[in-house]
């Protein structure tokens, strides 16, 4: 027997008409390219969300057919999400970072019909435009005075000039909840780009987990500054959750990485909460230490997509009284699997017992199952010791990549999503990521954390950053190896790091040798680059 209760599909659309109605004075801040800052409220926003519709609606597009985004964090893309996404298209954010070759791949592969793209990207475009036949056209992200009078790009037309004229009336279409909404392509180190297709229905429940207080608890009190990118997993979901409460949004345009412009947006604009990966917060932890400044409104950072080493945590909390809440996820996940938040019981916990769970990645909130096994595919405890692959289910979670049709081997034959990820869940359901399945070093039989001893090097005053490749050792099968680039001003010596993990980590885990470099490679996501590292250090030999 069926329920008697409204078959309301969940849609995106539904989180503009609640806002419009409900936040209309509500603003929204960007950096602009010449790096003034546009800011409207979401009444404005909605009222070019619709035009735009309207206009895409005469490009002769079909419920389905996917449109390309390649733009930074600002109003225009958070308008081309709704607008794409709302009217029954599929919005398909691109990484400006990647290598052309994938850009290329990843447009064909989707068969991206229409390109928005930020005037700075239209170098990057006018190369690849001829490997891209399937691009009816091109929308640049400004007016008209943006676009170059010797401009390669074939029926190129500017987003005001686009809008312009449209009415600011649309009709929302009832889709299938089941409906995709968005396509991101993870970067994948080896192989090709793999698509994510999310949908309706995936979105709006993730959103959910984010304004969720026991989760990521956005909500409207908040200012949010999201400067993990609007072309890379949705931004963490933020565009849907942010509105749907209504919280003040706050963008760096292109300056995403700019301690500077980080730092006076957070104090002018009153930013609580901020959303980013570890490196964006070096950047700007250090611009602060430099010039001798607090943060003053900032509560909150959610940090993921790598993980956050404890000298980040501490930093925060006691040079500007921020709360870091580490949270992990991936692309395949929308992208949030798990985040740190206290359970009942934890009011008076320690200031180290704190920073202890911090380093961890977080519990799994309702919507997210997560499981670990061994080789054998065999259950392990949540006891904080035993590490296994980490599978995970949910209904925000990939069932399958864009036209694979399961040849990815991803998922298991009953039915998980395998992440690629090693880790351990204390009895608390604290899970804590030890490595990528590609990168734990097996050293004798037993395998060693790379991440654990990165963090504990970042410990260390004079390191600015490190990596931990295993390397081949006739005894042990691998050993570690530490890279490392020393901090600003710091001349640290190979023999100071190696003393510096006495105590701190297992003693056969302490790194055979550190090498240091002026730079660790990282891909287009800002991860270190382990496969590079690798094949740099191909032929180094552990001392035995
Ligand atoms: P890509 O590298 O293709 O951009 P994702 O952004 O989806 O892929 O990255 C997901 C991966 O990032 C996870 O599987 C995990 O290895 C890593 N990751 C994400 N968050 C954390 C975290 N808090 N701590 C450690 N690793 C993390």
């Amino acid at each position: 027997m069926h329920g008697l209760m409204m078959d309301n599909p969940l849609l995106i659309s539904s989180i503009v008409e609640h806002a419009d109605i409900n936040f209309p004075d509500r603003e929204i801040v960007s950096v602009t390219n010449d790096g003034s800052l546009h800011r409207y409220t979401y009444k404005d926003c909605f009222i070019r969300v619709r035009k735009l519709a309207n206009a895409l609606g005469k490009l002769g597009l079909k419920e389905g057919d996917r449109i390309a985004t390649m733009a930074w964090n600002d109003n225009r893309h958070l308008e081309a999400y709704y607008a794409i996404g709302g009217a029954g298209y599929v919005c398909h954010t691109i990484n400006p970072r990647l290598f052309p070759e994938q850009i290329i791949y990843m447009i064909n592969h989707a068969e991206d019909r229409w390109l928005m793209i930020d005037p700075l990207f239209v170098p990057l475009i006018e190369k690849i435009s001829p490997e891209i036949p399937n691009v009816e056209g091109y929308i640049l992200m400004g007016d008209d005075n943006d676009i170059a009078e010797n401009c390669k790009l074939k029926n190129l037309v500017s987003y005001e000039s686009l809008i312009n004229e449209e009415s600011d009336n649309f009709e929302w279409p009832n889709l299938d909840e089941k409906a995709a909404v968005g396509l991101c392509y993870t970067s994948g180190t080896t192989g090709d780009p793999k698509g994510v297709l999310y949908n309706h229905r995936s979105t709006i429940l993730h959103a959910m987990a984010l304004i969720a207080p026991d989760a990521m608890n956005l909500s409207n009190k908040d200012c949010v500054l999201p400067v993990v990118p609007l072309f890379h997993v949705n931004s963490w979901g933020s565009p849907y959750g942010a509105m749907m409460v209504g919280a003040k949004i706050v963008y760096p345009g292109s300056k995403m990485a700019d301690g500077e412009t980080l730092y006076s947006l957070t104090e002018q604009e009153g930013v609580t909460l901020a959303l980013g990966v570890p490196t964006v917060w070096l950047a700007l932890l250090q611009y602060a230490d430099q010039n001798d400044k607090k943060l003053n409104s900032l509560q909150r950072t959610i940090i993921g997509g790598a993980a956050v080493p404890e000298s980040m945590i501490r930093d925060f909390h006691s040079k500007h009284d921020v709360f870091v809440q580490q949270a992990w996820g991936m692309t395949e996940m929308s992208p949030l699997g798990t985040v740190i938040s206290l359970k009942y019981g934890m009011e008076n916990i320690s200031h180290g017992d704190l920073v202890e769970l911090q380093v961890k990645q977080g519990r799994g909130m309702f919507g997210v199952e997560m499981r670990i096994v061994n080789d054998e595919q065999e259950i392990l405890p949540w006891d904080g010791e035993a590490f296994g692959a980490l599978q995970v289910k949910g209904p925000w979670v990939c069932s399958d990549y864009y036209k694979l049709d399961g040849a990815a081997g991803s998922h298991t034959d009953d039915g998980w999503f395998d992440t690629g990820d090693v880790a351990k869940i204390d009895p608390l359901g604290y899970m804590q990521i030890t490595d990528r399945t590609k990168d734990v070093i097996k050293s004798g039989g037993e395998w060693i954390s790379s991440i654990e001893i990165e963090n504990t090097a970042m410990g260390h005053p004079g390191v600015a950053e490190a990596a931990v490749i295993g390397i081949e050792s006739e005894k042990w099968t691998e050993r570690p190896l530490l890279i490392a680039v020393k901090a600003e001003g710091r001349d640290v010596s190979k023999e100071d790091i190696l003393k510096f993990f006495v105590g701190k980590i297992a003693k056969w885990w302490i790194p055979d040798d550190v090498v240091f470099t002026e730079e660790i490679p990282h891909t287009a996501t800002g991860k270190i680059k382990k496969t590079a590292l690798r094949d740099q250090f191909s032929s180094y030999k552990a001392s035995e």
